[in-house]
């Protein structure tokens, strides 16, 4: 989506990742595969290009090190380095004074006993790198499941979270430009199936306060890291209308995807604009918006129904052009825009479900 903008506004793009025909690669003017630890290739890639960004944060830092040696990084790669890991990322934020779930570093299964006794149950013990979508995390409802989820981890650095048992999760998704304006898309509100975000709509069903305060956090992030480029900032409201930081994505994000249809300037125009050294554009959204992902489940029962699913003219497609639909793979999504924001969940809902080939 951010190569299908570039290419909008007339950039040529060059991709760089350990996969071929990927789906930048597929929009990109060129494509090239390497590993990320692969220094030469990383240098010549940055040779051929006048800026780099990233679509995906757990590029590691030495490549990123690599290509700022001949060009601009935005974000830059400390930031990456921060937000990559969520010990890292969580340390940053709580010394930061923003507010976070209560969470300990773990090192070792006793550790991991005290922390227990610490926090309470439940809680949750995530790796510290390479988590996504719920994955490297485990739920710790007794004493019972210590030993199982230490043992998941494979020694791997980790951190403990208290559960919060919140009211619901909203993200803004926001973006700095390199003479330092920031916009912001809102607050944005998200319901996840199985750890993996499933739905999005904007507005959020929030009070003005809790509004007021999410995006005064955002911008207060944005600006303490000097940020270029979208980052969204994803949050749990707690029953008593709190709001805790639970991630940074230092990118356009699963959220924001509704911006491409429903927004004058979609979240990946912003970075492209952002790391290219434009003006940001409008952040208006022409009406309320919903999305709803679209996993590889979907062609569990063969190729899902698009025509009938497209039978409401306010419902967008978007298939990204990964190869493989496996289960629980973000394979595309479905936007709708109503006259409200349920109104638009509705029926981007019902449009997902006319997929289903057999029903
Ligand atoms: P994460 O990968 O950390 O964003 O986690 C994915 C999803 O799991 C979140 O969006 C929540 O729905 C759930 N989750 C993660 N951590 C917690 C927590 N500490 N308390 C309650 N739910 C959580």
């Amino acid at each position: 989506m951010f190569t299908i903008e570039a290419r909008k506004m007339g950039y040529r793009v060059h991709t760089f990742s350990p996969d071929s025909d990927t789906p930048t690669g597929q929009v990109a003017d060129i494509e090239t595969q390497a590993d990320y630890h692969d220094l030469l290739a990383v240098r010549t890639f940055a040779q051929s290009v006048d800026v780099v960004t990233f679509e995906f944060e757990n590029v590691p830092a030495i490549a990123v090190e690599a290509a700022a040696e001949f060009i601009e990084v935005h974000p830059r790669g400390e930031i990456l380095h921060t937000t990559q890991n969520r010990l890292r990322e969580k340390t940053f934020l709580s010394s930061n004074g923003f507010p976070v779930t209560p969470f300990q570093r773990i090192t070792d299964l006793e550790g991991l006993r005290g922390a227990v006794s610490e926090l309470g149950y439940p809680c949750v013990l995530k790796t510290a790198g390479f988590g996504y979508d719920g994955k490297g995390q485990s739920k710790i409802s007794n004493e019972d499941d210590i030993d199982p989820a230490f043992a998941g981890l494979n020694n791997a650095e980790s951190v403990l979270e208290a559960f919060v048992p919140f009211e619901k999760e909203v993200s803004v998704v926001c973006a700095q430009d390199q003479a330092g304006n920031f916009v912001h898309y809102g607050v944005i509100e998200n319901e996840h199936r199985n750890h993996i975000l499933d739905v999005s709509f904007a507005p959020a069903a929030v009070s003005e306060r809790v509004f007021a305060e999410a995006v005064d956090i955002a911008r207060a992030i944005v600006d303490t890291l000097g940020y270029v480029g979208t980052l969204c900032v994803e949050f749990f409201l707690t029953t008593d209308e709190r709001l805790l930081v639970n991630e940074l994505a230092p990118r356009p994000h699963n959220s924001g995807h509704l911006t491409f249809d429903a927004c004058i300037t979609s979240q990946f125009e912003q970075q492209l604009r952002a790391v290219c050294g434009l003006p940001l554009g409008s952040v208006d959204l022409h009406r309320p918006a919903a999305m709803v992902n679209l996993l590889g489940d979907i062609w569990e029962n063969g190729e899902p129904n698009w025509a009938r699913s497209l039978t409401d003219p306010n419902v967008k497609l978007h298939i990204y052009g990964k190869l493989e639909p496996r289960k629980g793979r973000k394979m595309g999504h479905l936007t709708a825009t109503a006259e409200s924001a349920r109104e638009a969940v509705r029926i981007a809902l019902e449009a997902r479900s006319r997929l289903n080939p057999l029903s």
